[in-house]
C-alpha cells in the first residue's frame, strides 16, 4: 500500500473516534544534533581522519542567538575534541562575553571537524565532505545570527569568494539567517603592531555590535 493511502486510512480511522486535531511532537534539537556529532565521530568522508586525533564537532547552546563558524580545529582543539580552545578561542571567548554571552549559550563550530595537517587551509573536497554536517547543525541550531570567522569560514559557508577585509561588517544571508563575516581571531593574534592590534581588534567589535543589534531587533519582532 502507498504510504500517503495508507496514512489517510489511518487518519480516517482516528476521525471515526471523533479524534479532530493531532499534535504534531515538536522537534527535538537534543536528539537531531545528537545523530549529527554521532556521525562526525565515525564519519571517514575525506583524508582528513586519518591525521586527527580527535574529531571537533563543535559545542554549545542548542538554541543559541548566535552561531560562530571558524575554519577547523587546530593543534589544542585536536587534542581534546573541542572548538576554538586555544589562543584563539581565549581571544573569541573574551569576544563573546562581551557581547553579553556566557561561552555555553552561543554555539560554535567549524567548516571542518578534523585538524587539517600543519594547520593548512581545508580543501576543496576536504570542505565538500564535510559542509552537510555544518548546514545541518545550522538547521536544527536555527540561530538568529551568524558569525563567520575569517574568509575560509565566510567563503565556504556561502560558496562564494569575497575578500574578508572588504565585507566584513556587512549583513549576508545564509537560508535567511543573516550572517556577520568578520576577522578570525587568529588574523588579530597574527598582528605585530600594537596600534594594529587595536585597530582590528575595534573593527571586529563594530562588526559584534552589528550583531547584537541584529538578534535584539530579531527579539522584538518576535
Ligand atoms: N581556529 C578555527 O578556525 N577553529 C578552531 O576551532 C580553532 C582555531
Amino acid at each position: 500500500m502507498n504510504k500517503t493511502f495508507e496514512l489517510r486510512e489511518i487518519l480516517k480511522i482516528y476521525q471515526e473516534f471523533g479524534v479532530r486535531f493531532l499534535e504534531i511532537p515538536p522537534e527535538n534539537p537534543h536528539r537531531q544534533m545528537m545523530e549529527v556529532q554521532a556521525e562526525i565521530l565515525h564519519c571517514r568522508k575525506c583524508r582528513l581522519h586519518e591525521g586527527k586525533t580527535n574529531y571537533v564537532p563543535g559545542e554549545g547552546s542548542l538554541r543559541p542567538d548566535v552561531m560562530f563558524i571558524g575554519e577547523g580545529p587546530g593543534e589544542t582543539e585536536d587534542k581534546f575534541g573541542r572548538p576554538f580552545i586555544g589562543r584563539a578561542g581565549q581571544l573569541l571567548d573574551k569576544i563573546i562575553q562581551k557581547m553579553g554571552y556566557p561561552r555555553e549559550d552561543v554555539f560554535i563550530g567549524n567548516i571542518v571537524k578534523c585538524r587539517p595537517p600543519n594547520n593548512r587551509e581545508p580543501q576543496k573536497d576536504e570542505v565538500d565532505a564535510c559542509l552537510g554536517y555544518l548546514r545541518r547543525q545550522i538547521e536544527i541550531l536555527a540561530p538568529m545570527a551568524i558569525v563567520c570567522l575569517g574568509k575560509v569560514a565566510l567563503n565556504n559557508l556561502l560558496g562564494v569568494n569575497l575578500s574578508i577585509s572588504r565585507v566584513r561588517g556587512k549583513r549576508l544571508d545564509f537560508g535567511g539567517i543573516p550572517v556577520i563575516p568578520t576577522y578570525h581571531p587568529s588574523y588579530i593574534l597574527h598582528k605585530k603592531e600594537k596600534g594594529e592590534i587595536s585597530q582590528t581588534k575595534w573593527e571586529v567589535w563594530e562588526d559584534m555590535k552589528k550583531v547584537i543589534e541584529i538578534v535584539r531587533q530579531l527579539k522584538i519582532a518576535h
